[in-house]
């Protein structure tokens, strides 16, 4: 059953499988970068950041080579920013240790920053043809419909039984087109919401189908639901710049760059937080004006609520002038010119882009 599984996904596949960029060549480096893009994000979101990327780090030594700062801002909108810095983490591994070339040895692959099992499986099997498993959320759903799995699908023994199923059916002729005919078909036919059976090529073999259980199935836990914090943002402006603090450089966002921020404890004490925190960050005595905007910005675990408000700032003597800025600093006052060539953090770029679109509706 299994052979013939794979025979008629390949099949299908032949004349199904979309025409994407990164299906072009069998580079394992592109192979990669593609593979930590399209993680929680969707194809057509992935399609032109794939392309600029691969336009600017055609190659592992000239993204090895290149500024973190600059690598995030080719990043910037694809979100979970960790995928990135692991990236190149990873990049300069393989440059400094595998003189460029990405392993073909499971070992060595899967001890790479940022390449865990699901990404090794998917270059070792479409860049060097090894019968290897790549068994991301699409695969999940296929065979948890195709074996009928009941069990809850994030458990590790659920995961490792799937995967051992899918190992058993890759063929050893074309094992990436066969992993990439399952997430095909995963991401065009056997979606979350109705699937599209019909159209399903392994529909004789599917025994959710059989049973008429496929809406029910993956069984997944209950998701919890994202927590709310609330933040107060402000924008100063001073001879034409405007003051933006770094993120420290771990945790979230790490490294990114912001309107100064804090958290709202209480609604009432939003000014003294803000003017002691800019005190102690940037040497400046703040007072705040009117409200300007509100957004959201949603995590996959918490949801930021932020409330961006003007300020004005009287620079005292220890931080007399503005000064040149510098990109490194923890904090600097930069032109609205200067904004692109900086990497900022998800929902203050939703910022940048209100204000410059409120500055341009003006002129
Ligand atoms: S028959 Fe339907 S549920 Fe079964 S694998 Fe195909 S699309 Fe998915």
């Amino acid at each position: 059953m299994l052979k013939k599984i794979a025979d008629d996904l390949l099949k299908w596949y032949d004349h199904a499988a979309r025409d994407l960029l990164w299906r072009q060549d069998k580079d394992p480096y592109k192979i990669w970068v593609s593979e930590i893009m399209l993680q929680q994000t969707r194809v057509e979101a992935v399609k032109p950041y794939y392309e600029r990327w691969i336009n600017r780090y055609p190659d592992a030594q000239t993204l090895a080579d290149s500024s973190e700062e600059e690598v995030m801002r080719y990043w910037q909108g694809l979100g979970y920013y960790a995928r990135a810095r692991n990236l190149l983490r990873g990049v300069r591994e393989v440059c400094s240790s595998y003189n460029g070339r990405v392993p073909d040895d499971k070992l060595a692959i899967q001890s790479i920053p940022g390449i865990g099992e699901y990404t090794a499986g998917a270059i070792l099997s479409i860049a060097y043809d090894r019968a290897e498993p790549a068994v991301d959320g699409n695969v999940l759903r296929v065979f948890s419909r195709l074996y009928c799995i009941s069990e809850e699908i994030s458990q590790a023994n659920v995961k490792k039984r799937i995967a051992e199923l899918v190992r058993q059916a890759i063929p050893t002729e074309r094992p990436g087109d066969f992993n990439q005919a399952l997430m095909e078909l995963g991401a065009t036919v056997c979606t979350p919401r109705n699937p599209c059976c019909s159209d399903c090529p392994v529909i004789d073999f599917c025994v959710a189908f059989q049973k008429q259980r496929q809406a029910d199935l993956p069984v997944k836990r209950q998701k919890t639901r994202a927590k709310a914090i609330l933040l107060a943002s402000v924008i100063i402006q001073q001879q034409d710049r405007y003051l933006l603090i770094r993120r420290p450089n771990q945790g979230l966002l790490a490294g990114m760059w912001e309107f100064p921020t804090v958290e709202i404890i209480e609604e009432s004490a939003i000014e003294s937080s803000l003017s002691e925190y800019l005190q102690r960050i940037a040497g400046v005595s703040f007072a705040m004006g009117e409200k300007m905007f509100d957004l959201t910005h949603l995590f996959s675990h918490r949801k930021w609520e932020i409330s961006f408000y003007k300020g004005s700032v009287s620079i005292n003597e220890k931080a007399q002038s503005l000064g040149e800025t510098s990109k490194t600093a923890q904090y600097g006052w930069f032109y609205p010119a200067e904004w692109p060539q900086l990497c900022f953090a998800g929902p203050h770029q939703k910022a940048v882009h209100y204000l410059l679109s409120a500055k341009n509706n003006d002129s």
